[in-house]
């Protein structure tokens, strides 16, 4: 079986020239979609992904201003920037990154955040509208891996589909909307974790596999149906001999996957790609709605 491979970047570009139009549009009203991004610290990585953001707003000419607070920032004070964010007209979005240093509490953080400026879709009340069917802001890497659905032609309806990973980030939120009575949902979909016995049984019954774990190669040639469809959102670093020092793979032995599976995304160059552009896709949406 020839087995497909499914790139983030036709689907981001895809989805940028949607954005674009929107932003045009609002640029005609005199407003500029705006982010406020807060990074509490010096995490590595989570520098790079500011970064990384800040420069996709540029390149479509929307705003962002990045909050840089101290990694001893007491709890107040992110609140208060918080609290002055929210009312503020310049911003339409307003994002945390996450992880938070372990003295601030990130649940009483995200919660501080007006619903309405959530483009992360982390606030409870974003999450239960997701989870009643009607959503406002989704979580940006779930987002992207239905846009990279419908733009392949993946189906969901009536499939079994295997979650692998619980998290608030990725997994449960795409369970909430592949489970849903509308447009891709409808699928019948099995939640797996880290204390799920016989991962392989469950996950050799799917008709698509959507791995978000972050262990290198976790899912086998053995665990897989043929003709898969199989979205790999891990994204783990592997240390090597390359000057790097490292490559990146993802959490779905890729090379043994190939012939058995229908289609696969690759790590790097699949789900990763899509998940700044659909922070811009929220971002214009709370745009257009303020
Ligand atoms: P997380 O650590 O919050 O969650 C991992 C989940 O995997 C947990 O729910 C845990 O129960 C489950 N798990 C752990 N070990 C397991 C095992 N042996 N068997 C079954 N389940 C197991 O991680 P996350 O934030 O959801 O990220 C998961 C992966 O996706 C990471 O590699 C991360 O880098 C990547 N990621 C990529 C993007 C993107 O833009 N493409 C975005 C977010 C996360």
């Amino acid at each position: 079986m020839e087995t497909k491979k499914l790139f983030g970047k036709p689907v981001a570009k895809h989805i940028k020239s949607e954005i674009d139009f929107k932003i045009n549009q609002l640029f005609l009203k005199g407003i500029t979609p705006g982010l406020a991004v807060i990074i509490v610290g010096d995490d590595a990585a989570s520098k790079v992904y500011v970064k990384n953001k800040q420069r996709a707003f540029e390149r479509m000419k929307c705003y962002s201003k990045v909050f840089k607070l101290d990694s001893t920032t007491r709890q107040k004070e992110v609140e208060k920037i918080i609290s002055k964010l929210n009312v503020d007209q310049k911003f339409h979005g307003i994002l945390v990154q996450l992880p938070l240093p372990s003295h601030l509490n990130t649940k009483r953080i995200i919660q501080m955040i007006n619903p309405e400026k959530d483009v992360d879709g982390f606030h409870p009340e974003n999450v239960g509208k997701l989870s009643i069917g009607i959503p406002l802001f989704v979580p940006c890497t779930p987002l992207g891996i239905i846009e990279m659905m419908k733009f392949y032609k993946i189906k969901v309806e009536g499939r079994h589909v295997v979650v692998i990973g619980r998290s608030d980030i990725v997994g449960k939120p795409i369970f909430s909307m592949l489970i849903q009575k509308m447009n891709y949902g409808n699928g019948t979909v099995t939640m797996c974790h880290s204390r799920t016995k016989k991962l392989s049984y469950h996950v050799k019954q799917a008709d698509v596999i959507i791995a978000a774990v972050g262990v290198p190669n976790i899912i086998t040639k053995d665990m897989i149906k043929k003709g898969a469809d199989i979205i790999d959102v891990g994204i783990n670093r592997v240390a090597d001999n390359s000057e790097r020092g490292y490559h990146l793979c993802g959490d779905v032995d890729f090379d043994s996957a190939i012939g058995i599976a229908n289609t696969i995304t690759p790590v790097p160059g699949g789900v990763g790609v899509m998940t700044i552009t659909m922070l811009l896709y929220n971002t214009v949406l709370a745009a257009s709605q303020a």
